[in-house]
């Protein structure tokens, strides 16, 4: 089935021809590659299959003429694919997307490839496959058309995304603080739960905030006021921090695990417990770190009892600045030339993404969300719209080839 996308017939902007007929025409293969990674099962313990998908896209990066690196991190399975292109221009671009999905090995047997209509589906199709499909084809209609427009474009296709980018993290952002702009492939909505396509301008950041209390440990039946019980001491200091981040703009926690005591004949010597913590604005994780840490120190209720409360910061927040919501205004003038086709700006989202690395530093610039319209990602029966093909290759080209030409 191959669905085209027209030309604007409207008042706004007509698409460029040429790209867009190279967006139609690249359909079929787009779907191709999407089935060949697809088969490929890449979660992100899998070793094997992310060695596979690693050898896949990097011979794809080669065959686009790239110089290709990959990258192995300190622990863990799994390796970076870095791709790198030089041109003829200023400005230094940057796209990334990941290889690994959240599905155990064995996930194909109950939900295999198929098509139904204008959905594809398969385990990892949409988040993030089909962004890494966005990429190489994108790459290919640029190559194809002879642009050579920006200094340098680097690739980097990332192989724990799902389990945090605990490896791979460092690495975006220290190589996107040396580019202009940087573009993040996840998935976008399926109409059946977004009114359009769209790009994300925001998504929070992540961290744990770990409470540990130290008691003394004794006999609960024969010596328990010899003891001094961990655990009472840690329900107590929940109840005093947990509103702490209602104070502090940008910040939630929510108190999510606990744990105490071994035998239920000792007063508990030791009692722990984690929270989730979602961040939103730079600077907000210090500020609850240290409202955490004042607020256990204001008060104990077991007496020789000693709390600690450290944050361990995951990935940080993406905010998209002033010049990225400028370059989202253009990227929705872009759409409107396919028929008037409408984009719509997601201000945030409660889920990370390695936006937030790659806009650490604040020097690039950073969209997120170019890649399929999809749903079904992290649950069952995931999918793409394969007529969201032409309209994101068309907007990943239109985009690369205005902010190579950006003042
Ligand atoms: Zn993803």
């Amino acid at each position: 089935m191959l669905l085209v996308v027209g030309a604007s017939a409207t008042g706004a902007a007509t698409a460029d021809p040429a790209l867009l007929g190279a967006a139609n025409a690249a359909q079929p293969a787009v779907i191709a590659s999407l089935k060949d990674m697809v088969l490929i099962e890449s979660g992100s313990t899998d070793a094997a299959g992310l060695s596979k998908m690693a050898g896949y896209v990097e011979a794809r990066l080669q065959a686009l003429g790239a110089r290709t690196e990959r990258i192995a991190p300190a622990r863990g399975p799994g390796s970076m694919v870095k791709g790198s292109f030089s041109g003829s221009g200023t400005r230094k671009l940057m796209l990334i997307a990941h290889m690994d999905t959240v599905y155990p090995a064995g996930t194909l047997a109950s939900e295999p490839y198929r098509q139904d209509g204008n959905r594809l589906y398969g385990p990892g199709i949409a988040d993030d496959k089909g962004g890494v499909a966005v990429i190489l084809h994108s790459l290919a209609i640029l190559k194809d058309a002879g642009w050579r427009d920006c200094a340098q474009l680097t690739v980097l296709f990332n192989h724990d995304e799902e389990v945090g980018s605990t490896t791979s993290g460092e690495t975006i952002a220290q190589l996107a603080e040396q580019h202009d702009y940087v573009f993040s492939a996840e998935p976008t909505g399926a109409k059946a739960v977004a009114r359009t396509e769209g790009l994300l301008l925001g998504a929070a950041g992540t961290a744990t905030a770990i409470l540990e209390v130290k008691g003394r440990a004794s006999h609960a039946g024969a010596a328990p006021d010899a003891g001094r019980n961990a655990l009472i001491e840690l329900a107590y200091q929940l109840q005093q921090t947990r509103d702490i981040a209602r104070d502090i703009p940008g910040a939630q926690l929510n108190w999510t695990m606990a744990q105490a005591g071994v035998v239920s004949n000792q007063i508990p010597e030791r009692a722990s417990a984690r929270a989730d913590v979602r961040l939103t604005a730079p600077g907000a994780a210090d500020r609850l770190r240290a409202a955490l840490q004042d607020k256990v120190k204001a008060g104990r209720l077991v007496a020789d009892t000693e709390t600690t409360v450290t944050l361990q910061v995951g990935r940080p927040p993406y905010l998209a600045n002033d010049r990225a919501r400028a370059l989202a205004a253009q990227a929705q003038a872009i759409y409107a030339e396919l028929d008037g086709r409408q984009l719509t700006l997601h201000p945030m989202t409660g889920g990370a993404t390695d936006a937030g690395f790659a806009s650490r530093s604040g020097k690039a610039v950073v969209l997120e969300s170019f890649g399929l319209a999809g749903s079904g990602y992290h649950a069952r029966d995931e999918y793409i719209e394969i007529d969201s093909i032409a309209p994101r290759l068309y907007l990943m080209t239109r985009m690369l080839q205005t902010v190579a030409r950006a003042p």
